[in-house]
């Protein structure tokens, strides 16, 4: 559909696949440059931004993320808040309080997550870019379920401020998008240190000429648990990037078992202090018995308005936290992160990029992720976890498709800092690339 006729029927095709939560009364192009959508863990002053949490329904923000406001700077207009996991705690956006996306290839099945929405709403609407965040891989996933590209920066590379936090060392703001071209050239104007998040860095200058990549090593780790549609689909991508004159070798990287697990311990210490602040007082929900102590018209709330994920990841995280446990679970997860760099910092010497599939299998059905165990579903991120907790950037590009017509992704994953390899490798791959757009109707 071309953007026009999709900008039109934004509000019927939202019925359909319930990319996004809120969308602007003004829809329409107008005197924009350009239409994008951000994930709704991110402040905009003139939605209501809820990060998929009850908790905060009603919130209505009195400034712009950072993101936001530099995008609209640019000439940009924000057009819709997208679903998402709660506080994004999830690999299917299926854990939110709201609407659930649906994948645009197949309306039973998932969209990944927790940027599930953004990644619909990119396969989906022409010419639109959304912008996603990753803490252990939602962007990666979603972009490649949904069969688009999709960037996660060096970690400090993109401001914070504005962001719902779930883990503070963790969080990296991307760009999610049909077109590789529009990766670096939305980074570019999103990227920077700010004064406002001391976690954003002085950085290298951001590197937009092009830079071939000339090799990438895959880990035996890498390509071990897929589904054999994935693992078939990766092969032929592999010798295709060999065509195109790409040195492909094969290592070990024995840290990365280690990832999710140290990921984990590490995301959920973080989340559950900074969900600490939902009590119900100074922001969303606020009703409640007030005659009650603190601690029971808290407990109200917090019972309330949490979905079971946030629950269960606020019990792991303060369990990971408590004294006497902290160094037991807490430092050596520190520990393992730091292990993961050395490998990342070993093989990255003598390769451009890390390779591999971005997921292990296609997007499942809804029917069966609501078989799945939360340790299941936490296992299926054994892929995306490791560039996360490194801090590395990573790139997922569209790779092939499997019987059943969805997507797979592979991801290229580079040093700090270099981001230009990734869009170079994203933007000759595209070339090649037969792309099939999801068939879409309303
Ligand atoms: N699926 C992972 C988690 O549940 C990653 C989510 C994310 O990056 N926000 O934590």
């Amino acid at each position: 559909m071309s953007m026009d006729s999709v900008m039109k029927d934004l509000k019927a095709i939202n019925a359909k696949y319930q990319m996004f939560h809120t969308m602007s009364d003004d829809i329409s192009a107008g005197d924009a440059k350009f239409l994008f959508s951000a994930k709704d863990n991110l402040t905009s002053k003139d939605m209501e931004t809820c990060a998929g949490s009850r908790i905060l329904e009603g919130y209505h923000p009195v400034f712009d993320a950072t993101c936001i406001s530099k995008l609209r700077e640019a000439g940009g207009k924000l057009v819709g808040k997208t679903n998402m996991d709660e506080f994004g705690f999830g690999t299917f956006s299926t854990n939110s309080g709201f609407e659930v996306p649906r994948n645009p290839y197949d309306l039973n099945r998932a969209c990944g997550g927790s940027s599930g929405g953004s990644a619909c709403a990119a396969s989906v609407i022409e010419d639109h870019m959304s912008l996603g965040v990753s803490t252990g891989g939602s962007i990666c996933c979603p972009a490649s379920f949904c069969g688009v590209y999709g960037i996660a920066p060096t970690y400090g590379r993109v401001s914070r401020y504005g962001l719902i936090d779930y883990g503070n060392s963790l969080d990296k703001i991307g760009v999610i998008s049909q077109k590789a071209t529009d990766l670096k050239k939305y980074m570019e104007m999103i990227a920077g240190k700010d004064e406002k998040d001391p976690t954003s860095m002085v950085q290298p200058d951001f590197k937009t000429a092009y830079r071939k990549m000339r090799s990438v090593a895959i880990p035996k780790e890498g390509i071990e648990g897929l589904s054999k549609e994935v693992e078939a689909v990766f092969k032929d991508a592999v010798e295709q990037l060999k065509s195109m004159g790409v040195d492909v070798d094969y290592v070990d990287m024995p840290s990365l078992k280690y990832a999710m697990p140290a990921y984990y311990v590490l995301a959920t210490s973080e989340a559950s202090t900074n969900l600490a602040r939902y009590v119900g007082m100074r922001y969303g929900h606020q009703e409640g018995d007030h005659s009650l102590k603190f601690d029971d018209y808290f407990t109200e709330v917090r019972s309330k308005y949490f979905g079971d994920e946030a629950k269960r990841r606020i019990l792991l995280g303060t369990y990971a936290r408590m004294a006497g446990f902290g160094g037991r679970h807490y430092a050596k997860a520190r520990e393992v992160r730091q292990v993961v760099i050395n490998d990342y910092k070993r093989v990255l010497e003598t390769h451009d990029a890390v390779l591999a599939p971005t997921m292990p299998f296609t997007a499942p059905r809804f029917d069966d992720i609501s078989k799945m165990s939360a340790l299941e579903s936490y296992k299926a991120d054994y892929l995306t976890v490791p560039a996360n907790i490194a801090g590395t950037p990573h790139l997922s590009v569209p790779c092939g498709y499997d019987s059943n017509g969805m997507p797979v992704g592979m991801q290229f994953v580079a040093d700090h800092w270099n981001e230009d390899v990734l869009f170079s490798v994203a933007e000759d791959w595209e070339k090649q690339f037969d792309l099939r757009r999801p068939e879409m109707s309303i």
